[in-house]
């Protein structure tokens, strides 16, 4: 099964040809970060914008390095939410144009179910699995019951890990996107800052990170006041650990919960090296099976989408035309229905 991919969810335009769930043909990604920076965020009028100039290029370029034609292709699946809307809206109009003008199925996909998928294309699921998401706009803990079933056990109540991240950068300076700048620094301080953990009720698997968030900002607010440079390198590794700290207990915890048989690490965060490390080594002292996708396929991309895409379509088939972005998109909702 050949299955063209389109993600344009946020800032990175993308186009896949993903074989059979897990093969990747081939996985073109346009990112507008160099855009954005001068905003210091991601602008969504921008961001719409540039997916509209690029989107049938790297559509074009997923085929052409995947050597397929259209005609060899089994559907089209497209990111259908959550996102920012008018930036799903120009990959799904793009989307049903050419299932319609290749007569090919359409396949809605679900963006975070994509970021879980991103495990597929390195290894064969096991179920039940666990999740741990931690992107730019999530921090979820996800329990798989069974292929493409998804049951959110655990989320963020305020700010998500990297939006966190990238919060505590701007408060040290960095540019936009600041998370592999924290964690760089935090790699090369000496000491960490004294920072708190929010572990909210016992028995919760919610997080919550606008405390934290809040107490950097006074870190650096205070020494700022006092004329002093912050100690960035040290609030870097405090902040690092505070958050690594408590999303590899819970994770774990809640592997132990589910009697999961694997634990998967998926989203942009899964890229920061002090929790890829953290929960390496936990893991490996736990007896637990840990996937961590290449960084390629944690951040967007099209892949990814292509991978969960394939488990919907085996079970549910495609989705009607006349489907629409939805930028609140649900999760649990988007599970197949048949088994
Ligand atoms: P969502 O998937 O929730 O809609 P998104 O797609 O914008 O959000 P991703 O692309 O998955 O998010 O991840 C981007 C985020 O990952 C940014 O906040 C970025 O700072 C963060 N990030 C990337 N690398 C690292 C790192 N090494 N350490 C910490 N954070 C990182
Ligand atoms: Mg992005
Ligand atoms: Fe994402």
């Amino acid at each position: 099964v050949y299955i063209l991919a389109i993600e344009t969810s946020c800032d990175e335009t993308s186009a896949a040809v993903v074989k059979d769930g897990w093969e990747v043909l081939s996985n073109i990604i346009s990112s507008q970060i160099e855009t954005h920076r001068a905003f210091g965020g991601v602008v969504p009028e921008v961001a719409s914008r540039k997916h509209v100039e690029v989107i049938t290029l790297i559509v074009e370029e997923a085929l052409a390095q995947a050597e397929i034609t259209p005609d060899k292709l089994d559907a089209v699946a497209v990111t259908q939410g959550p996102g920012l809307v008018g930036a799903l809206l120009v990959g799904v109009v793009a989307a049903k144009a050419l299932a319609l003008a290749w007569n090919k199925p359409l396949i809605g996909t679900h963006h975070i179910a994509g970021h879980i998928y991103a495990a597929r294309l390195v290894k064969e699921l096991e179920y039940p699995a666990l999740a741990l998401v931690a992107s730019g706009g999530h921090t979820e803990l996800v329990s798989l019951e069974s292929e493409g079933r998804f049951k959110i056990i655990g989320r963020t109540r305020d700010d998500a890990v990297g939006e966190a991240y990238d919060k505590v950068a701007r408060a040290l300076g960095f540019p936009y996107p600041g998370g592999p700048h924290v964690d760089k620094l935090a790699h090369e301080a000496a000491e960490a800052a004294a920072l708190p953990r929010v572990w909210l009720e016992p028995d919760s698997y919610d997080f919550s990170l606008s405390g934290l968030k809040s107490a950097v900002l006074n870190l650096v607010n205070q020494s700022r006041m006092k004329g002093q440079e912050p100690d960035a390198a040290a609030i870097a590794r405090g902040f690092q650990e505070s958050v690594v700290e408590v999303l590899v207990e819970k994770a774990v915890r809640a592997v132990r919960a589910t009697g999961a048989r694997q634990l998967l690490l998926c989203g942009g965060v899964a890229a920061n090296r002090g929790l890829r490390e953290a929960l390496t080594a936990r893991c490996g002292k736990e007896g637990i099976e840990l996937i961590i996708p290449p960084a390629v396929f944690c951040t967007d991309n099209a892949a990814m989408i292509g991978a969960a895409a394939y488990t919907k379509w085996l079970h549910d088939g495609g989705t009607p035309l006349d489907m629409v972005a939805d930028p609140g998109f649900s999760l649990e909702h988007w599970s197949v229905q048949t088994s």
